[in-house]
């Protein structure tokens, strides 16, 4: 049930070793939320937003080059504040720029952020005092406050510590947005390469627009692979559980090769 990123990979586990497998999914797509298509301009789109494919398993990249040929990059993202455009994770050109400094080693950086993060959190409670105690105030409110409002909808304070703290801090001036070894996108897009994993397959029939609950009294199987959202699986009786908040808005613009020099900038203000 889903034909995501879980639901393909299992789907052509079971059928590479003879096990017959109904695929169904919701949508009228394969891929999951990391579907793509191309445009009437040719742009590829990722629908859902943006994925930037990354692993430091060999074993990960060794399987999924099976199905697809890679761009490999360093994904760069730069968060644009007060018109600036600023490394992003924070950096130590990114402090050196926001606060007029001149910190030229980590050990510099380290007692910088020294003398303004807020030293009186123990151990954070929240995303918020996760943020503050590490960087500060200035930098939360700068770079994290509405940021977080715009992701998941709610105020970081009333969000998990682990939500800002996957955000790497680098005393260096690294800019690249992630440490994985092997950081590459799909050469023709994620929804290739899980067609090429699940389409064509004898063992795999693929069913769309088929919601699991009109399908499941329908169709006998011996067991069952869900890959949906857990609470809507349990019929919502222990809640609902909060998901983030994106709205994505695609337009297009002619006339030039590139609208932006980074494939992402984020605008981490009220606007
Ligand atoms: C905005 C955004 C950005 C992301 N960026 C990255 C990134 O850069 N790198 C990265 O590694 N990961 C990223 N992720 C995470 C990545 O999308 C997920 O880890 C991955 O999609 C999970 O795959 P999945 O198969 O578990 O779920 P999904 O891809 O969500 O697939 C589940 C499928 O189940 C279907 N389904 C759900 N309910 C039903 C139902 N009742 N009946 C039938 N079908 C149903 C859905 O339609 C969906 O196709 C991002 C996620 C989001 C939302």
């Amino acid at each position: 049930m889903g034909a995501g990123v879980g639901g393909c990979v299992l789907a052509e586990r079971l059928g590479s070793i003879g096990k017959k497998v109904l695929l169904i999914d919701k949508r009228d797509h394969i891929a999951g939320n990391a579907f793509d298509y191309h445009d009437d301009h040719g742009v590829l789109i990722h629908k859902y937003g943006p994925h930037y494919f990354r692993t430091n398993f060999p074993e990960v990249r060794e399987y999924l080059s099976q199905f697809t040929d890679w761009i490999e990059q360093r994904y760069v993202i730069k968060s644009c504040v007060g018109g600036e455009l600023y490394d992003f994770p924070i950096n130590r050109r990114t402090l050196n720029r926001f606060f007029g400094q001149d910190l030229k080693t980590e050990e510099d950086v380290k007692a910088f952020l020294d003398g303004v993060r807020d030293k009186s959190i123990g151990i954070p409670k929240n995303a918020e005092e996760q943020v503050l105690k590490l960087v500060g105030r200035k930098i939360y409110d700068a770079f994290f406050k509405e940021y977080t409002k715009k992701q998941w909808g709610t105020d970081a304070a009333d969000l998990d510590p682990t939500v800002t703290a996957r955000i790497p801090l680098r005393y260096n001036e690294d800019e690249a947005y992630l440490n994985d070894s092997f950081q590459a996108m799909p050469k023709e897009g994620y929804t290739r390469m899980f067609e090429g994993m699940v389409k064509g397959n004898r063992n795999i029939t693929i069913l769309l627009n088929a919601g699991y609950a009109q399908v499941k009294d329908r169709v006998k199987f011996k067991k069952l692979i869900y890959t949906g959202p857990i609470d809507e699986y349990f019929g919502y009786k222990h809640g609902r559980l909060k998901y983030r908040s994106l709205r994505f808005e695609h337009r297009s613009f002619s006339n030039q090769e590139y609208h932006q020099k980074y494939s992402q900038i984020n605008y981490p203000g009220k606007e």
